[in-house]
């Protein structure tokens, strides 16, 4: 998959995005009502002057889990310490975090889902009493030394929320999930990220990229990145809607957002198998790839965009699937 469309972000895109990212909460766009609960969340805890809940931000990578961990210390006033779920292998990796934060600082774990058992287990006695125990010594002569920590607020993110354990889960006083955001949010997103890059953007261009954009504002920003470039090389620098189709065909994005192998995969399924049903390992040879590639960075978004079904005895393709490839699907084709 080229790296145009996928959700997670390169190097790149961690430069590119510090210039773009909302700082405060009004400055955060669409999903509303995670912001509206949110906003209630830190103003209630503010005027008491305590720190609020833990947080939990679920969802699919992209969606503005790591901005909003950020607006929340913003909106606070406190500092954040970053850390991810992967990097923190031992508990004592993670009691020398905690035990570094200031009074009311915010904790951001990415992944948390990933964070090592003994880690989670030391996190639960800091999250509930701001309290951590150090163990000292091995074997029979191990003793646990009880550290008090400043209160914090825990930002936990994650992109599988199903594979938390319960009471990871249970100590977070407020969980919210980001959806992927419409067409609309998009372009409302882009109009902003190509004010503050000084790029003159149509409203036809604007549109053009938010379509192709998989409901992701990551993939917004670096689409519009690209069209600009192409925008500056090729045209007078504004982002039309004529430069952005000419410049996404360049990069092989289509009129969905679907790149060149998510085309193949549709490709495949409706020319070489009438449209399935067939078994995912045979797709995956069908176009070179291997099958975990084409089941997790293909099949997702070909699922959601209601190109392809999986089903019990394989994958078919839809009637939409088979109107993108502009070929009429067979009677009985899955709608
Ligand atoms: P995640 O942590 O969920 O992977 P990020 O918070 O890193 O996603 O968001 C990716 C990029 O998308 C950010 O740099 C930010 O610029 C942009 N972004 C995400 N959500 C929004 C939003 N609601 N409004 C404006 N920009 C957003």
């Amino acid at each position: 998959m080229s790296e145009l469309v996928s959700p997670d972000a390169d190097d790149e895109d961690l430069d590119a995005e510090a210039s773009v990212r909302p700082r405060r909460l009004a400055d955060f766009i669409a999903q509303h009502r995670v912001r509206d609960q949110l906003e209630l969340l830190l103003k209630g805890a503010m005027g008491r002057g305590t720190p609020p809940d833990h947080i939990l931000l679920s969802g699919p990578p992209g969606l503005g889990k790591t901005t909003l961990a950020n607006i929340t210390a913003a909106e606070l006033g406190t500092g954040i310490r970053t850390t991810s779920g992967p990097v923190i292998e031992r508990s004592g990796d993670l009691a020398a975090i905690l035990t570094s934060l200031g009074p009311g600082d915010v904790l951001f774990i990415d992944e948390i889902h990933r964070i090592a058992k003994p880690a989670e287990e030391l996190l639960y006695s800091a999250m509930e009493d701001f309290r951590v125990d150090v163990i000292v010594g091995k074997g029979p002569g191990a003793t646990a030394i009880p550290i008090d920590v400043e209160p914090f607020t825990l930002v936990g993110a994650t992109t599988r929320a199903g594979l938390l354990s319960g009471p990871m889960r249970d100590r977070f006083g407020f969980v919210a999930h980001l959806d992927f955001y419409s067409p609309e949010d998009l372009d409302a997103l882009l109009h902003r990220s190509a004010r503050i890059l000084g790029v003159p953007i149509t409203a036809g261009g604007a549109a053009e990229i938010a379509g192709r954009s998989r409901g992701t504002p990551r993939i917004a920003n670096r689409l519009l990145r690209r069209v600009r470039d192409f925008a500056e090389v090729r045209a007078d620098g504004v982002v039309t809607e004529e430069t952005a189709r000419a410049a996404l065909k360049v990069y092989d994005v289509d009129a969905l957002g679907l790149d060149r192998l998510d085309r193949a995969v549709l490709r495949a399924l409706i020319e070489s198998f009438k449209g399935g049903p067939v078994g995912l390992s045979t797709l995956a040879v069908a176009v070179g790839e291997q099958s975990d590639t084409v089941e997790e960075v293909c099949e997702p978004f070909l699922v959601r965009a209601g190109l392809l079904a999986r089903t019990p005895r394989g994958r078919v393709a839809t009637e939409a699937g088979w109107a993108h490839l502009g070929k009429t699907p067979p009677s009985g084709t899955v709608q």
